[in-house]
C-alpha cells in the first residue's frame, strides 16, 4: 500500500473528518439566526487567505477543514436563516438534509439502473408523486436536473424534436440547417433562462414572437399570436417579480387546438398546485405538454435539484438520447434517458425525504405560509409607506417608495444592515425591491424585525 492510500483509509476509517464537519456544521446551525444575512466588509476581507499558489504536497486535511470552517462559514449568505428574501433561494427542510448527508456518504451515479438502484427506484417513485401532486397524467415522464435552466432546455429540446417531426423533420438526423421554421412565443416577461435555451437549442432570438402582458406579468389572451404546428408557446407559473400566474386554460385550449406545444416554466409556483389555495392559479396547468420546476426553491429541498416533466415521453427521450458500447440499459428506470447530463448525483433522494416527510398535506401547508408571510410582510410595509406594486398571488412582493431614488438608496441601506437581505430588480421600468419568501423557516417576528429594517432604511436615505 502506498502513503497517500494508507491516509486516505485511515482517514475513512477514523472517521475523525467527518465529525469536524459535523460539529463545524452544527455549529453554523446553532448560530444562523445571529450571523450577518450578508457578510460585512472584514469578513469579506478574510476571503483573500485562498488566494494562495497550487500546493505541491499533499496538506493536513483538518486544517483545511478548519480553514473552511472559519473563513467559509461568516463569508456565506445566511439563507437557511429566516431573513434572507433575496431571489427566489429557498431554505432546506432539515429531513432533506439528512437524506442528503447520508446519500452523500454512497456518492451515487444516478445515470443508470446498474449504477444505482436505489436511485433509479426513488426517482421512479418522485415521478410518479410528482404526477400525483401536480394532476398530471400518470405517464408523464420526469428527468431529474441541476435546475430549472436544464428543466426548460429539456422540455424545449422534446417540443423541438417533436414538432419538426410534425413538420417532417427529423432533427436528430438532419440538424437544424435547411429545417423547417419553428415560432417560439413568449411572454415579454419571461424569465431570462428561457431566451437561453433558445439560443442553446440553435433557434436563434429572431425566432421568438414576443406577447405582451398585463401589469402583473401575465400574457394578455388576446395578444397571442395566431398559432399552428410550428409553434412552441413558453408560459409561466411564477413571475419571477411578482409571482403571477399566465391563464393556462385559455392559452392551453387555444395551443392545443393548434397542435402547437406548450412548456410552463413553473420553477417556483408549480408547488401552489399542492394547495386548493391556489386552484384559480393554477388551473389548466394540466393541459401543458412539459414543466419546468425546482424542489430546491419553494419545496425547500437543498440544491441542486431540478426537474424536468414531460407528458410526451418519446419526444423527450428522442431528444435527450445517448447510445454508447457500453451502455447498459436495463428492464428498470435508467435516469440518463430523461436528462442532458449522463453522470449525475442522485438528488432525486432529497426530493423523495421532502415528499414523504411532508406528504400531500405538509406540501400544501408549506406553500400556503410563504403566501401568508408575504401577505403579513405586504400589510406591515403598506401600514409604513411603502408601496406594493403587485397582487400578492402568491410569495413575490414588488415594492418602492416615492421615488426611484429613494427606491434604490433604501435598498442599499437595508442590504448594508445584514439584518436581513433582499434584491432589486425593475418592474414596469422602474427601479424596485424585489421580495421573496421561500424559506420555511422565516416567522412573523422575522418580518418584523425586517420590516423594522426597512423603515429604518427609508429615514436614513430621506437624510442623505
Ligand atoms: C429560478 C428560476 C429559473 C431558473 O432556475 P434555476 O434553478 O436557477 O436554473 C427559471 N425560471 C424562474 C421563474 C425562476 O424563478
Amino acid at each position: 500500500m502506498n502513503k497517500l492510500q494508507y491516509e486516505l483509509l485511515k482517514q475513512q476509517n477514523n472517521k475523525e473528518l467527518l465529525t469536524q464537519a459535523q460539529k463545524s456544521a452544527f455549529e453554523y446551525i446553532d448560530n444562523i439566526s445571529k450571523q450577518r444575512v450578508f457578510p460585512n466588509e472584514t469578513n469579506l476581507g478574510k476571503l483573500s487567505v485562498f488566494d494562495e499558489p497550487l500546493p505541491t504536497a499533499t496538506s493536513d486535511p483538518a486544517l483545511l477543514l478548519e480553514l473552511l470552517s472559519d473563513v467559509g462559514s461568516v463569508n456565506t449568505v445566511a439563507q437557511t436563516g429566516g431573513r434572507y428574501f433575496g431571489f427566489v433561494n429557498g431554505n432546506a427542510l432539515p429531513v432533506t438534509l439528512a437524506a442528503k448527508w447520508l446519500s452523500d456518504v454512497w456518492d451515487q451515479n444516478a445515470a443508470l439502473y446498474v449504477m444505482s438502484p436505489i436511485a433509479s427506484k426513488l426517482e421512479s417513485v418522485c415521478q410518479r408523486w410528482l404526477n400525483q401532486l401536480f394532476g398530471l397524467p400518470e405517464q408523464t415522464a420526469a428527468g431529474f436536473v441541476s435546475g430549472t435552466s436544464i428543466a426548460t432546455l429539456s422540455g424545449l429540446a422534446a417540443a423541438r424534436f417533436r414538432q419538426l417531426q410534425k413538420l417532417g423533420w427529423d432533427v436528430n438526423q438532419q440538424g437544424l440547417f435547411g429545417a423547417p421554421k419553428i415560432r417560439l412565443i413568449l411572454g415579454k416577461q419571461t424569465h431570462g433562462s428561457v431566451a437561453k435555451s433558445i439560443s442553446l437549442l440553435g433557434f436563434g432570438q429572431a425566432s421568438i414572437e414576443w406577447v405582451d402582458c398585463d401589469n402583473q406579468g401575465r400574457m394578455i389572451v388576446e395578444k397571442l399570436p395566431g398559432l399552428d404546428e410550428s409553434c412552441i408557446v413558453v408560459l409561466q407559473a411564477g413571475n419571477v417579480n411578482s409571482g403571477a400566474f399566465d391563464d393556462f386554460t385559455k392559452l392551453c385550449q387555444l395551443a392545443n387546438k393548434a397542435q402547437a406545444w406548450v412548456h410552463i416554466d413553473g420553477a417556483f409556483g408549480l408547488w401552489a398546485k399542492a394547495s386548493s389555495r391556489f386552484d384559480e392559479q393554477t388551473r389548466g396547468m394540466e393541459l401543458a405538454d412539459s414543466w419546468s420546476v425546482d424542489a430546491h426553491k419553494t419545496l425547500n429541498t437543498p440544491y441542486d435539484c431540478g426537474i424536468v416533466l414531460c407528458k410526451d415521453t418519446e419526444a423527450l427521450t428522442s431528444a435527450l438520447h445517448q447510445q454508447g458500447s457500453y451502455i447498459q440499459l436495463s428492464e428498470q428506470r435508467d435516469g440518463l434517458l430523461y436528462t442532458p447530463e449522463m453522470s449525475k448525483r442522485a438528488r432525486a433522494i432529497e426530493l423523495w425525504a421532502a415528499m414523504k416527510y411532508l406528504g400531500r398535506n405538509g406540501v400544501a401547508e408549506l406553500i400556503e405560509q410563504l403566501h401568508d408571510r408575504a401577505i403579513f410582510f405586504a400589510r406591515l410595509l403598506t401600514d409604513n409607506r411603502f408601496i406594493i406594486l403587485n397582487e400578492v398571488v402568491f410569495n413575490q412582493i414588488i415594492i418602492s417608495c416615492e421615488t426611484e431614488q429613494l427606491t434604490q438608496k433604501t435598498l442599499s441601506l437595508v442590504q448594508q444592515s445584514g439584518e436581513c437581505w433582499c434584491g432589486g430588480s425593475t418592474w414596469n421600468k422602474k427601479s424596485v425591491i424585489r421580495i421573496s419568501l421561500c424559506s420555511w423557516a422565516t416567522t412573523e417576528q422575522d418580518i418584523r424585525r425586517s420590516v423594522d429594517v426597512f423603515i429604518k432604511a427609508r429615514s436614513q436615505a430621506l437624510e442623505i
